[in-house]
């Protein structure tokens, strides 16, 4: 029996005690990028939150018991705008940004399918992508149809919202609030303002698959709807938790309930629904549209992305996170406090219950922290962190990592270090200082030991 996990949840607007549907069998979907361009670290809150999130229900649950999906958007306005812009095809650039967004989320500790998913076993880590999913899609919207929620009109289907009395539920928002203040809409088609996509006609050189319902010519899905198919194909018609985030909640969350309600006539999607709050720089949402973003990538040249992942778990998934130096630079100290404490001793048999019960209490992540902070004992201290996705390498190794990242020469320092040693013994001080100089050039620090030993380290990088 699993210890008691307590999720706060947008739909009942409150925390609640988590309880998997099926006994053993717990079901996670996450929204996940689109792919049309590199990813910014605001993008990466949600995939590092739900990680950790992912890797908890492992814990509690046993990774063969806990399933997780986070799609790819893979056909999108602006993935056609931007493939169009670069001269190269759809699908390159979808790969291309894919592959980048992969190496991202990896360097940050996030766990990848390939990391969790045992050959001859079933999958418990996937990630769908919407182009494989159109005939799932095209299912649903038929059935919407038939079902009197959705219909069809200039080459379009449309979700008709005023038929489902409880649209608006997730977000809190009433359907006749919403229809009362809704906009004259411009779409001539559509019977409600409020009704949206879920498939429209593809333009010229855009790409396209036959229509559902009897429309001639080619279209393409709507967002909303990609979910609702991928989540219902991997996970069920109703699971246990689906993620995002804050700006998700409407309409993309709402739409999804919607769709997978009225098409399969279930009364909930998902039973639980968690939602991260914003990645800020100076108090704005860090954004692609607002321009103040820096990628991943970027973040990634100057801090390990292990310093990064701490930096983020630092705040509660819900606040909002300014992203700051100064918060990277302390979590790179904590960090090496952390992994000098821990040097080459294996993690515990048990995680300490110091650090496990905050994350049961819907992830709070800085009491968890704060609590391996105050641990002293090596073998607790490696465990806490490894279910936080920290400290996976020992001392030793990751000393050896990062002398064979940093592409320096071990036998000219080996060389040098003799060298300062014969000075020191002559009392040639001058020789000496050369030797040490020499080395701190090449980004080495000595460390002279009481045992008369000397030890070095690669030196950091100075912070930006
Ligand atoms: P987008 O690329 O805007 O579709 O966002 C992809 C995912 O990243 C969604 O789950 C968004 O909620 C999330 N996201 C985007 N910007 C931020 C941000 N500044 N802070 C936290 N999450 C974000
Ligand atoms: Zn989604």
């Amino acid at each position: 029996m699993a210890p008691m996990l307590r999720l706060y949840n947008t739909l009942a607007g409150a925390k609640e005690a988590f309880a998997s549907i099926e006994p053993g069998n717990v079901r996670l979907y996450a929204c996940g990028p689109t792919v049309y361009d590199a990813a910014h670290i605001g993008n990466a809150r949600p995939i590092i939150v739900f990680d950790l999130l992912f890797r908890l229900l492992r814990h509690l649950y046993g990774p063969a018991h806990v399933t997780y999906a986070r799609n790819v958007t893979d056909v999108d306005d602006k993935i056609n705008a931007r493939a169009a812009e670069r001269g190269i095809s759809i699908r390159e650039l979808t790969d291309g940004t894919l592959a980048q967004f992969h190496r991202d989320v990896r360097d940050l500790g996030v766990l990848m399918p390939d990391d969790v998913n045992v050959p001859g076993q079933p999958p418990r880590f996937v990630e769908p992508r919407a182009t494989d999913h159109i005939a799932e899609m095209a299912a649903m919207i038929e059935g919407l149809v038939a079902a009197g929620h959705a219909y069809v009109a200039d080459g379009h289907v449309l979700f008709d919202v005023p038929s489902m009395p409880e649209y608006g539920r997730l977000s809190k928002r009433p359907l006749d609030e919403m229809e009362a203040g809704a906009r004259v809409e411009v779409a001539p088609y559509k019977r409600s303002p409020l009704d949206f996509v879920l498939w429209k006609p593809s333009k010229i050189g855009e790409p396209s698959w036959p229509s559902p319902c009897g429309i001639a010519e080619p279209g393409r899905p709507g967002w909303h709807i990609e979910c609702s198919a991928m989540s219902a194909k991997h996970l069920g018609k109703t699971f246990d938790i689906h993620a995002g985030g804050i700006d998700l909640i409407f309409p993309h969350h709402e739409n999804e309930v919607a769709q997978s309600r009225c098409c399969f006539g279930t009364p909930v999607m998902a039973n639980v629904w968690m939602h991260n709050g914003f990645l800020q720089v100076e108090g704005e949402k860090m954004s692609k549209s607002l321009g103040n973003f820096v990628t991943i990538r970027q973040v990634l040249a100057d801090w390990p992305g292990e310093v990064v992942r701490l930096a983020m778990l630092r705040t509660h998934y819900r606040q909002p996170i300014d992203w700051t130096l100064r918060a990277l630079d302390e979590a790179g100290r904590t960090l090496e406090r952390w992994y000098a404490l821990a040097g080459d001793v294996p993690a515990d048999q048990a995680v300490p219950d110091a650090v496990l019960e905050p994350l049961l209490d819907d992830l709070n992540t800085p009491a968890a922290l704060a609590e391996l902070h105050r641990l002293d004992a090596p073998g607790a201290l490696r465990a806490g962190a490894n279910l936080l996705g920290f400290l996976g390498q020992t001392r030793s190794e990751r000393e050896g990592a990062r002398v064979a990242a940093s592409g320096i020469d071990v036998a000219a320092v080996e060389a040098l270090i003799a060298e300062r040693r014969a000075a020191r013994s002559a009392k040639d001080w001058a020789a000496s200082d050369r030797a040490r100089d020499a080395l701190t050039a090449m980004g080495v620090a000595v460390k002279d030991n009481k045992d008369g030993t000397t030890t070095w380290t690669v030196v950091d990088k100075p912070a930006p």
